[in-house]
């Protein structure tokens, strides 16, 4: 089954799965950048697929992206 995310599905994922906040109001796919404001106040940006699969829910501050070795 095909599950198709819009902005209201997505900004309802991150407030239930997360501190952080979605500040993007529009979604235009996958490879799309989302602005989100951390709990600690920074905004970053990240990928829905990352943020949802890959559980980068954080700032880089907060959740330091992790060292390939
Ligand atoms: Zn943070």
């Amino acid at each position: 089954m095909n599950k198709k995310w819009t902005i209201e599905k997505i900004k309802e994922f991150v407030e239930t799965n997360s501190e952080s906040k979605l500040l993007t109001t529009e979604y235009h796919g996958f490879s799309q950048k989302l602005l989100l404001k951390c709990a600690c106040g920074s905004k970053f940006e990240k990928t829905f697929t990352k943020f949802k699969n890959k559980h980068q829910r954080k700032c880089d501050v907060c959740q330091p992206p992790k060292e390939s070795r």
